[in-house]
């Protein structure tokens, strides 16, 4: 069907408020961008996200862009990123963030984007791991290299909204593995996931990585949410 009858048909609406979208805008309305709960941690010498992992594991950062509220914009969001296929809002978020994040690559020396990933299964159920998009813009706006494949999930567990909260703190580092260590040695990885609860998933990861010779790891997530 053409473009412009399918949007007469179907008009684009705005993710956050339900609101019919202006042509120039996209994913979400104007007035739901300016209420977007940015957190500015990388602006800030601590924050919530680092904190989480003080004592833990040692990363060179950790930010988070978004704060996640019950009901909010940012779970409507991440909802429609993650089950409902929307991958187009991985990168609308991404282009926004970049925009704060310049420089960050050089200012860090960060050598390469990592993904949370999902197991084999999973990704082939839901058919994309929703991160991915995200990912992928962010490392184009930053210029630093994407690299999905060289963290991988060994096991196959059951969805992290089901299971609670104690059953999540016993995650541990053998879920994930390095695929190859050759080519790895002594770089700066920045892990990327979407929603940080607890933080024992990418705990989880970011031991994996320091496992690589001289690594260091830093930590980006969509958003934030109290555990
Ligand atoms: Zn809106």
């Amino acid at each position: 069907m053409h473009k412009n009858l399918l949007k007469l048909l179907f008009p684009p609406l705005c993710f956050g408020c339900n609101e019919l979208l202006l042509n120039n805008e996209k994913i979400i309305c104007t007035s739901c961008v300016h209420d977007l709960p940015l957190t500015h941690h990388h602006l800030l010498d601590t924050n919530d996200t680092k904190k989480k992992f003080y004592g833990i594991v040692d990363l060179e950062f950790a930010f988070s862009m978004l704060y996640f509220h019950k009901e909010g914009i940012v779970q409507k969001l991440i909802h429609q990123l993650k089950y409902k296929g929307k991958q187009e809002i991985g990168s609308y978020l991404a282009i926004i963030y970049a925009l704060s994040l310049k420089g960050l690559k050089e200012k860090y020396n960060i050598d390469e984007i990592i993904p949370v990933p999902l197991h084999p299964k999973r990704l082939k159920e839901r058919s994309y791991n929703q991160v991915d998009t995200f990912c992928l813009t962010l490392s184009r706006e930053l210029s630093i290299p994407y690299n999905k494949t060289l963290l991988i999930k060994n096991e196959y567990s059951k969805t992290q909204t089901k299971k609670n909260k104690a059953e999540r703190q016993v995650l541990n580092n053998s879920l994930f593995d390095i695929k190859d260590y050759s080519s790895a040695e002594g770089k700066h990885f920045l892990l990327i996931d979407d929603v940080i609860t607890t933080g024992a998933t990418i705990e989880s990861c970011a031991k994996t990585l320091l496992k690589i010779p001289n690594a260091k790891v830093s930590v980006i997530t969509i958003a934030y949410t109290q555990s």
